[in-house]
C-alpha cells in the first residue's frame, strides 16, 4: 500500500448527538481506543507501509485531549509523520484556550485540521469556538478543511461560511478548503433525517467515477475493525457487513489485513472504476432487482451495494465470476 493516511477512530463518544451522524456517536458511547493499542497500530502500519499522515477522529477526539496530544507527538517524534484531527471545536471555549491547545498540538506534530460547521452541528454548539479554531489554525499554517453538511432544509451552505467565520479573501487564499458534503444513508441519518430532505439525483455524473479514498485512508475502530475507507458507519453491530470491511486486529495482524485489503478485488474496482461500475453491471444482469435509482454520492452507491440484500447477493456472484475469470 502506497502513501496512505492512516485513520484512527479514537472514540465513539461525542458530546454532540447530531441527527446525521453515520457512526451513531453520542455522550453515552464508551468505546475508546487505548493509547497502547493506538501506538501498536501506528508502529505496525509504519513498519510495512508508507504513511503520509495519521488522522485522529471520532466521535470527538478532543474529549480525550491528553491521549490525542500524546499520540500526535508519538507518531511525529518516532516516525516524522504529521497528525491530522477532525473536531466539532466544542473545547475552544475562549480564544486563549483555542490558542493554547492548538499550539501544544502543533508543537507535537499536528499539521492539518478538519472542522465541522453547518446547521446540524450548530444545534449543539455555537459559531465562536469554530471561529477561534479556524483563525488560530490559519496563524499556525495548518491545512484547514471546513466541512459543511447540507440537506434541502438547512439554512447554512458553503457560501455562508466565510461570513460566519469572519474569513477574509486573504484567509481564503491561504488554502482553506470549504467542502459542502451530502449525507450518507447510514447511522442516525436513517432514522433522524426525512428522506425528502436528502439531495439525491439520477444523474450519473454525480456518482459515476473512481473513488479517490478507498485504500488511501484505511480506518481502525476502537473495536479493532479495519475498513478500507472512513464511510462505513458504526461497527457496534454486524461489523463484517459494513462497507469496506477488511478484518479485525483481534483475529489477524494489521499487516495481513492491510495486505489483503490491497489485493481485494472489490476495493480495487472501487479504486479504479468506482462503485457505480458494479451497480450498473448488476442492473444489466438483473433488471428484476429493485434499486433506489437516485443517489447522493459515490458513497451512496456503496450503501446500495452493501445494504440492499438482493444487490449484495448479486454482487457476491459477480465478484466470484470475475475472480474466476482472472485465475
Ligand atoms: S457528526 Fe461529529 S459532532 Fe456530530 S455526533 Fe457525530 S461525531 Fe459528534
Ligand atoms: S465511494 Fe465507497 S469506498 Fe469510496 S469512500 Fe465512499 S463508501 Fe468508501
Amino acid at each position: 500500500m502506497d502513501g496512505i493516511s492512516l485513520n484512527l477512530i479514537l472514540t465513539y463518544k461525542c458530546n454532540y448527538e447530531c441527527d446525521h451522524c453515520i457512526s451513531n456517536c453520542s455522550p453515552s458511547r464508551e468505546e475508546t481506543m487505548k493509547i497502547y493499542q493506538a501506538k501498536e497500530y501506528i508502529d505496525k502500519v509504519v513498519s510495512t507501509t508508507n504513511v503520509n499522515q495519521i488522522g485522529y477522529t471520532g466521535g470527538e477526539p478532543f474529549l480525550y485531549y491528553e491521549m490525542l496530544k500524546e499520540l500526535i507527538g508519538y507518531s511525529y517524534n518516532e516516525y516524522g509523520i504529521a497528525g491530522g484531527v477532525v473536531t466539532n471545536c466544542f473545547w475552544a471555549k475562549s480564544e486563549k484556550e483555542a490558542d493554547h491547545k492548538l499550539e501544544e498540538l502543533y508543537n507535537n506534530g499536528l499539521r492539518s485540521i478538519v472542522v465541522s460547521c453547518d446547521s446540524y452541528h450548530l444545534k449543539y454548539g455555537s459559531i465562536k469556538p469554530i471561529e477561534y479554531v479556524v483563525h488560530k489554525s490559519l496563524d499556525l499554517g495548518l491545512t484547514i478543511c471546513i466541512n459543511t453538511v447540507v440537506t434541502k432544509d438547512v439554512s447554512i451552505s458553503k457560501n455562508d461560511i466565510p461570513r460566519l467565520l469572519k474569513l477574509t479573501d486573504d484567509d481564503m487564499e491561504n488554502g482553506i478548503i470549504i467542502k459542502e458534503i451530502g449525507l450518507l444513508r447510514l447511522g442516525r441519518t436513517l432514522t433522524h433525517i426525512p428522506e425528502d430532505c436528502l439531495i439525491e439525483t439520477e444523474d450519473e455524473m454525480y456518482f459515476n467515477g473512481a473513488c479517490p479514498f478507498v485504500l488511501k485512508i484505511p480506518t481502525i475502530t476502537p473495536r479493532g475493525s479495519v475498513y478500507s475507507c472512513c464511510c462505513f458507519g458504526d461497527d457496534e453491530v454486524n461489523p463484517t457487513e459494513l462497507i469496506g470491511y477488511g478484518g479485525n486486529v483481534n483475529h489477524d495482524s494489521i499487516e495481513n489485513i492491510l495486505t489483503n485489503m490491497e489485493g481485494n478485488l472489490l476495493f480495487n474496482i472501487f479504486k479504479y472504476k468506482g462503485p457505480y461500475s458494479l451497480l450498473k453491471t448488476i442492473k444489466e444482469r438483473r433488471s428484476d432487482i429493485e434499486i433506489r435509482g437516485k443517489y447522493l454520492s459515490n458513497c451512496d452507491i456503496c450503501v446500495e451495494l452493501y445494504h440492499n440484500p438482493q444487490v449484495k447477493e448479486e454482487l457476491k456472484k459477480l465478484l466470484r465470476e470475475m475472480a474466476y475469470q482472472n485465475l
